[in-house]
């Protein structure tokens, strides 16, 4: 019996997915997207920022019919201490007006779900409530894929199935993910009148702010926390390296309770209902820990490719644009009919002359770098902005040069020579990065 051939076989409607068939729908070829979840995005979390430009490089002028919530205009870094932080701010109004968006918060049900909507128009063939198990593959070729009902073959396959591809592990006898390399993501999302979000934050009906936010109750782990304004919801969430909170034996949960009670983050939700808890794996090993991109008949995109930054939480525009290149390849492997692995090399080619790798090839010791140091880089030092910051805004009868040597002699006793050795590691990272 002949067996029935698509051009392309995607596992996952999540960014990385539904880009890749939204640009094969587009260019004329047939497209099936399997989705384990009811609906795209039925599954799916994030912080969450989606980032304009590379956005609407899919979908052009994107915000005239999507279901975004604010256009960010404001991002605030917040240095937090035990009950003080040092906070700094950039507005630019620039970014509430067309033509100069930066980024957007969704809220990933939805806008994952208009995303599909849109490849559906252009002819994907989206199968929600279907879980992928395995790759069918025959004489070391990735031939299609089998569910729990049917098997699905196709000319070439994308796997973007997320953080945790099982599909990688078996396409590439790939190792189980290490704790090192990924963190535990949690977020409550809180509701709050329109207007109160307006006063707290500072915005109009349109716009919000970001916070990313170091420290605090995570002081001294590799971790970020953030909160995002939605239409009429606060998002407050935190990612720690799983390495991190097994060391620490602390549950993601206490962590961020105590960070909603903080005084610099608890005047933001006061009053708020808590609309939902998730929690959700990140990728953090970056360039370093990435599978392999391609073999004979596949490829692998988005987060089940390791492509996240997360020093700048950068993810879904990573996951787009691997969808883009790889369905770009696929177009260009069914023109010529050619499959192979040499052929399908071009994804990675188009993935190295980009941002994508660029920048993950830039930030790849980063986190290396963090981890062995997270004690001092984001424990001691933190600690100590913000111990300066009281000393100069404190008001008291003690001469300021006296406050100033106590404070450095202070920082010189506990870090002793120490400090040269901390500072050269700084200078090497920040070294590394400039210059890669
Ligand atoms: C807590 C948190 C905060 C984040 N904040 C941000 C942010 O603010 N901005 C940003 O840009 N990025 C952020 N990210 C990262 C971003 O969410 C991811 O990088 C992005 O979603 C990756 O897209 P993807 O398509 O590769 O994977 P996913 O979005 O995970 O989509 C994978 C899809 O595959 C489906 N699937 C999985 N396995 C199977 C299977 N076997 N069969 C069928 N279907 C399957 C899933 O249901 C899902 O729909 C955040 C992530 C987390 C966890």
């Amino acid at each position: 019996m002949e067996r029935e051939l698509v051009d392309t076989v995607i596992v996952g409607a999540g960014p990385a997915g539904i880009t890749a068939a939204y640009t094969l729908a587009k260019a004329g070829k047939e497209v099936v997207v399997l989705e384990r979840g009811d609906y795209p995005g039925s599954k799916n979390m994030f912080g969450g920022a989606i980032y304009a430009q590379p956005v609407a490089e899919i979908f052009p002028e994107f915000w005239k019919s999507a279901p975004v919530e604010r256009s960010s205009v404001e991002h605030k870094y917040a240095l937090l201490g035990d009950e003080d932080g040092t906070v700094i701010s950039y507005r630019n109004g620039k970014h509430a007006r067309e033509g100069h968006y930066n980024s957007f918060t969704v809220i990933r049900s939805k806008w994952d779900r208009w995303c599909a909507e849109q490849a559906e128009a252009e002819g994907a063939f989206i199968v929600p409530e279907t879980l992928v198990e395995s790759l069918i593959i025959e004489d070391g070729k990735v031939v299609g894929v089998k569910t729990e009902q049917e098997e699905f073959y196709a000319r070439v396959t994308i796997v973007a199935d997320g953080v945790n591809s099982l599909l990688a592990k078996q396409a590439w006898n790939y190792p189980e993910i290490t704790p090192q390399n990924v963190a535990l993501g949690v977020k409550e999302v809180i509701s709050l009148p329109k207007e109160k979000i307006q006063d707290r934050f500072n915005v109009d009906e349109k716009t919000g702010v970001i916070y990313t936010v170091l420290g605090g109750p995570m002081q001294g782990m590799v971790g970020l926390s953030y909160v995002y304004t939605n239409l009429e919801s606060v998002v407050v969430g935190l990612g720690v390296t799983l390495e991190d909170l097994a060391h620490s034996k602390t549950k993601p949960y206490e962590l961020l309770n105590q960070l909603k009670k903080h005084p610099v983050i608890a005047p933001l939700i006061e009053g708020g209902e808590l609309l939902e808890y998730s929690a959700h794996l990140i990728p953090e090993g970056g360039y370093k820990a990435m599978p392999p991109l391609y073999k004979d008949g596949v490829m692998i995109a988005g987060d089940a490719a390791m492509l996240v930054n997360n020093v700048h939480s950068e993810g879904t525009n990573l996951a787009m644009m691997s969808g883009k290149f790889a369905a770009e390849t696929a177009i260009q492997a069914i023109e010529r009919d050619d499959f192979s692995a040499n052929m399908l090399s071009l994804y990675r080619k188009k993935l190295e002359d980009s941002f994508v790798l660029k920048d993950l090839k830039t930030y790849k010791d980063t986190i290396d770098t963090l981890e062995k140091n997270s004690k001092i880089f984001l424990g001691f030092y933190p600690q100590k902005v913000n111990e300066f910051m009281n000393q100069f805004t404190g008001v008291d009868s003690i001469p300021k040069k006296v406050k100033y040597r106590q404070f450095i002699g202070g920082v010189i006793a506990q870090r002793s020579f120490c400090l040269i050795n901390d500072g050269l590691k700084l200078a090497n990272l920040a070294g590394g990065i400039l210059l890669r």
